[in-house]
């Protein structure tokens, strides 16, 4: 017996419980190998995905014989279920931090260094901000104004990010550092984002605190000199792909792929799922006691929409931004500016938005050459991001002309000594329609489409469109749902 909670169901039960989990990204596969961990003995786990293989937006490619990753590269340790579950399936060993620090933001022509103290780019500490020299004297006097001439407190209300930034702090703190710094998480413009939902802590500081440039002195806390600075991000030797397999192995889940999920539907005892094309390879159908729905937001829209009209609804109306990643491997050890990469403001006009300097972050990349299978000269590895939400036509170019754009741009963002020598390997990924867009209200909708499946806890939402975006987040949402549908069928009573 592996949970008290299901000695009650053990015992009026035989046959075995079937779980089935849709979409096999790192929500899904988190979920699956939670139910293995806590589910009865003999729970069957089945992870039906529709594209060829699991990992959703953590997939590991090469370029030039280099590891290089075609989406998501790392994961943010504060929030701990990354580690943890790379320490749980036995990755503690293979997880490596950045080697490089600081990142820079192109500000009249140069690259600068991003001020230290600041909360996703609001500024905490005045005097940091000041000798970074990205803001102008007139935005710097605005930030200083403001911890004086502070608003009203926002009290439980949601507001989108970029008005209140530019009303009580200037445009330039905005489009220099709060903007550049979001868009890296969420691709997103600003004045469509959420308060609440992609700056927790600086919201709940404002609730009850005027000043947002105090808020975000408290919400960033007082750092102690004395404690050894620990990196903040970290990611596995050999790529994150490392990570998808060695979760999908440990949760013995049988892994469907190629298969979409069309439909959902309850039963007296359960749900069935109607999988796979309505084309030539026709549909079967699948029962299942429980079911955690970890895919975005129009497929969970479409699936919830014979469960409940209203769920269905509210998930849909998510946004989504696209976004492209050009990998470049260039010869040689070429003389990049110090630090992890550079950001680049939208008011530039650049079709890249940031550039980071792979092979100088993360210098296992090109270090352990034996391991990953390449063997060669030394060389250099950059991965430019283009596109912005609203951009997505930037992105309908093909290769070529975006790969040129990106080495014209790159001569002019990071100058080099010698210029940009010809790439050895590239590697264009588009992610379509991939990142959420949590607009104001978000925290809201996403109550309201829990309430109104509050009558069905044997079916559970996970993944990017609920809880936040990042891994660390997206792991926490796919375990939750495991949990709750677990404590469902502890207690049900068997029809
Ligand atoms: C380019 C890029 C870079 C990123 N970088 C980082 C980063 O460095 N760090 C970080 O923390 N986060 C990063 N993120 C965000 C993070 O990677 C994602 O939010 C997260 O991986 C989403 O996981 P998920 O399981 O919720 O969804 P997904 O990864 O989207 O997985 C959902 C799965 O569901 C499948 N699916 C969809 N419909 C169906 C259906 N009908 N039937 C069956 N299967 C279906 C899909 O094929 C997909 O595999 C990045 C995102 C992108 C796009």
């Amino acid at each position: 017996m592996r949970h008290d909670g299901f000695v009650l169901f053990e015992d009026r039960v035989t046959r075995p419980l079937h779980v089935v989990v849709v979409g096999g990204g790192i929500a899904g596969l988190a979920a699956a190998l939670r139910i293995r961990d806590t589910a009865p003995d003999g729970t069957a786990v089945t992870v039906i995905e529709q594209s060829g293989s699991v990992g959703g937006k953590l997939r590991t490619g090469r370029v030039a014989g280099v590891p290089v990753e075609d989406g998501a590269e790392s994961f943010l340790l504060r929030v701990p279920e990354a580690r943890a579950l790379a320490e749980r399936v036995g990755l503690a060993h293979d997880l490596v931090s950045p080697t490089a620090a600081g990142a820079t933001v192109w500000v009249d022509g140069m690259l600068r260094a991003l001020p230290a103290g600041t909360l996703l780019g609001v500024p905490a500490d005045l005097e940091a901000t000041a000798a970074s020299g990205v803001l102008s004297d007139d935005g710097l006097a605005l930030v200083r104004a403001e911890s004086c001439r502070p608003g009203v407190p926002l009290g439980d209300s949601d507001v989108a990010v970029g008005a209140l930034i530019a009303d009580r702090l200037g445009s330039e703190v905005l489009d220099r550092l709060v903007e550049p710094l979001l868009g890296g998480v969420y691709a997103g413009q600003a004045s469509r984002l959420s308060l609440r939902a992609t700056m927790p802590a600086l919201a709940a500081g404002l609730a009850d605190q005027p000043s947002l440039v105090k808020a975000a002195r408290a919400a960033r806390g007082n750092p102690r000199p004395e404690t050894p600075p620990t990196p903040m991000f970290a990611t596995v030797r050999g790529g994150l792909s490392r990570l998808v397999t060695t979760v999908a192995h440990e949760s013995k889940a049988a892994i469907r792929t190629g298969l979409p999920v069309r439909a959902l539907q309850r039963t007296p005892d359960g749900w069935q799922l109607t999988v796979g094309s309505a084309g030539l390879g026709g549909s079967t159908t699948v029962r299942a006691d429980a079911v955690v729905l970890a895919v975005p937001a129009a497929p969970a829209s479409r699936l919830l929409a014979d469960v409940d009209a209203t769920a269905a609804g509210t998930v849909g109306v998510l946004e989504y931004a696209s976004v492209g990643l050009v990998s470049l491997v260039l010869p040689g050890r070429l003389p990049l500016p110090p630090g992890t990469g550079a950001l680049v403001p939208a008011s530039s006009g650049r079709l890249v938005k940031a550039v980071t300097y792979v092979s100088q972050k993360w210098g296992h990349v090109v270090e352990a050459r034996g391991l990953d299978g390449y063997v060669g000269d030394p060389v250099t590895v950059v991965r430019a991001s283009v596109g912005r939400h609203g951009e997505e036509t930037a992105l309908q170019r093909d290769d070529e002309s975006l790969v040129a754009t990106v080495l014209e741009e790159l001569g002019t963002l990071v100058p080099l000594p010698g210029g940009w020598p010809a790439p050895l390997g590239v590697k264009v990924n588009r992610w379509g329609g991939a990142l959420p867009q949590y607009a104001p209200g978000h925290l809201d909708r996403v109550a309201a489409v829990r309430a109104a499946l509050a009558t069905e806890p044997t079916l559970a939402l996970a993944g990017a469109a609920y809880d936040g975006v990042g891994i660390p987040a997206c792991i926490r949402s796919g375990q939750a749902a495991a949990d709750q549908i677990l404590s469902a069928l502890a207690t049900r009573v068997p029809a």
